[in-house]
């Protein structure tokens, strides 16, 4: 190991106080590593051996603590800090060091495997078979099929190949990480006279720290810090928010198609499903009649035909106004449509990761914080009395939430426009490939607003949305207003 005396800028978070040793320590990662792994391994045993609806433990381990609150607030802020103590990757690791070591084959080396498999493997069943992720059984057997694929792939393949294509997680945060103040990099000065190039050889995934400044890009580091602990003129820096989208950087397809899918299967089919379908005149909206048409011809058991069509319809028409737009954009840049899909998609980024946050705070408020805190006390059979939720949903706190998926809508038309630097055209052409190309940032403000009005104008379902029930009706007490 170099033990450099290495001078750090101010913005450096291994310079920070506190910080500094949360990130760099690396005792303190191994420990977070085991619990998170010790956490992991006995959220899926306990849903092999509690398979019904009564272990919290699994369901909001899984569902509550892993996804939404670790993964979305981690990569808004410190960027994909999970894949730092993810349990794949920490035992992959080790696998990897004496497993066989070849390369991929190129059939396996595409990202969009890992995309596909988040987006029908999990979106398209989630909406179809409403309740699924509640049963602990089914998360067991979920997270246990994945570590057994994940652990062949890390014995077979090298530089962690799990990870940078097949992993639905790890395709998804990396996307998204291009979003978050923080970027792993290296002083530049030590790194000239280098000759040793330890964080290399640190780096299970076989990754350069020493070129992502100049490339503008982490490309798949995950964040692990071996590549710091080898060599102190690795950096992690503050920096402004998506500083890496506001310059230019090699495009990767995927990337571009994950901010598409996800805000469509997320933040669309969400507003949808759940917003729309949630007001007095839920069933006047294509997807509902179309549901109730299709069902008098097919019967689909317990699966939802309301959730089916409204993943469908959301999904096909987000694609539909992309294409169109980027196609419109392009003839007014006067350059390839690939090339104007692939530099401006990256402006759909603080869709979902952002206006998300919105309903991730509320949720937690009001019933996550109770849920994961009730869920570790029945896991761990600790003799003390459950807790409440942190506020109800008719809090009027609640409602300053709205604004952020506003701001994510704001957000995205900003990163356009900086984007749109970096075409040569008149400023005229721009402004009208701007108005094209933003076509899905303007669906998601039109949703918002529209949602609003319609809540406004009818009101809401008199019996409630049955997802809305059900996912509210545990043996927890948790709005205390009830
Ligand atoms: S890419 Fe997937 S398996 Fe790899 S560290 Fe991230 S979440 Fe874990
Ligand atoms: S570049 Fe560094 S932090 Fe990133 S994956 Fe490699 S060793 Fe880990």
């Amino acid at each position: 190991m170099i033990k450099l005396k290495q001078k750090r800028d101010k913005n450096d978070i291994y310079g920070i106080p506190i910080l500094g040793t949360l990130f760099k320590n690396q005792k303190l990662i191994k420990t977070v590593q085991l619990i998170t792994f010790a956490l992991f391994v006995y959220g899926v045993y306990m849903g092999f051996v509690e398979p019904t609806k009564e272990n919290t433990f699994t369901r909001y381990l899984f569902w509550g603590l892993f996804w939404s609150l670790f993964i979305v607030v981690s990569l808004t802020s410190f960027g994909r800090i999970f894949c730092a103590i993810c349990p794949h990757a920490f035992i992959g690791k080790y696998i990897t060091k004496f497993g066989l070591k070849k390369d991929m084959p190129k059939f396996l080396k595409n990202r969009f495997i890992g995309l596909l498999l988040l987006f029908f493997g999990w979106w398209a069943v989630y909406y179809a078979v409403p309740g699924f992720w509640k049963v602990p059984l089914a998360t067991a057997w979920l997270f246990a099929s994945l570590t057994i694929l994940a652990f062949v792939i890390y014995y077979l393949y090298k530089d962690m190949s799990y990870c940078k294509y097949i992993c639905p997680i790890g395709t998804m945060m990396k996307s998204y990480n291009k979003i978050s103040p923080t970027f792993l990099h290296t002083y530049k000065e030590d790194c000239s006279s280098c000759r040793t190039f330890e964080c290399t050889t640190a780096c299970s995934y076989n990754l350069k720290p020493f070129t992502f400044n100049k490339k503008n890009s982490m490309e798949d580091c995950t964040l692990c810090m071996d590549c710091s602990d080898a060599c102190d003129a690795v950096a992690f820096s503050i920096v402004p928010p998506s500083k890496t989208l506001m310059e230019k950087f090699k495009f990767q397809k995927a990337d571009v198609w994950a901010f598409i899918l996800i805000t469509a299967a997320i933040s669309i089919t969400m507003g949808v499903h759940h917003g729309l379908g949630r007001t007095a005149i839920a069933d006047e909206f294509i997807w509902s009649k179309t549901a109730v048409f299709a069902q008098q011809y097919v019967n689909f058991g317990t699966l939802s035909a309301s959730g089916i069509f409204a993943f469908t319809y959301s999904v096909l028409i987000s694609i539909i106004i992309v294409v169109f737009g980027m196609y419109c954009a392009s003839k007014f840049l006067n350059t390839t449509y690939e090339k104007t899909f692939y530099t401006l998609g990256y402006a759909f980024a603080p869709l979902f990761i952002i206006g998300g946050l919105a309903h991730l705070i509320s949720s937690f408020a009001t019933h996550h914080y109770a849920d994961i805190v009730n869920g570790f006390i029945y896991g761990f059979g600790l003799d003390t009395a459950n807790v409440d939720n942190l506020a109800s949903r008719r809090d009027s706190w609640l409602m300053y939430l709205k604004v952020i998926p506003y701001l994510a809508a704001l957000w995205g038309y900003v990163i356009l426009a900086k984007r749109l630097k970096q075409f040569n055209s008149s400023i005229i052409r721009k402004i009208f490939a701007f108005i094209f190309a933003s076509s899905l940032v303007s669906l998601y403000l039109s949703l918002q607003l529209y949602t609003g009005y319609v809540f406004k104008t009818y009101g809401a379902k008199k019996s409630g949305h049955s997802h809305h029930k059900s996912s509210h009706s545990n043996k927890y007490s948790r709005d205390k207003k009830q």
